[in-house]
């Protein structure tokens, strides 16, 4: 999360998002925490604060994230994470229940990597659809 973006921006991101997470979809207003503005490629690896390089983000998969931008596969091959801005989140992954599936291996690398579907986060999200709210 930057701390150099002003209130407005913050809401502006929040409103594109319409207040979920843009990778695991969660809903902020549901969640403990409050969520944040996350770097899709990190300033480290050249990111920057545009709008176009900035997605809302629960604390979950931004912890999970941090500062990786890619990973690797068994094949030992190199792959990116799902960027929000330009990738469809339905075309890289689907739901089953509260469990989420990578489908290409962008949603593969993004599912491993941010740990969608640990346990607890697992749980969190089946008492929400339970109740309508997830997705
Ligand atoms: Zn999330």
């Amino acid at each position: 999360m930057s701390r150099s973006l002003s209130a407005a921006i913050k809401k502006k991101i929040a409103l594109r998002a319409k207040y979920r997470c843009e990778y695991c979809l969660l809903p902020e207003h549901l969640s403990f925490y409050a969520f944040h503005i996350e770097h899709i490629r990190s300033i480290k690896h050249g990111g920057t604060n545009e709008l176009s390089n900035l997605a809302y983000c629960c604390p979950d998969c931004n912890y999970f994230k941090g500062t990786d931008i890619a990973t690797f596969l068994d094949n030992d091959t190199l792959v990116r994470f799902f960027n929000p801005r330009r990738d469809d989140w339905n075309s890289h992954f689907m739901l089953e229940e509260s469990a989420i599936h990578g489908i290409t291996d962008i949603g593969i690398a993004t599912v491993r990597i941010f740990k969608f579907n640990d346990v607890e986060r697992l749980i969190f999200r089946q008492q929400l659809a339970e109740l309508g709210f997830y997705p």
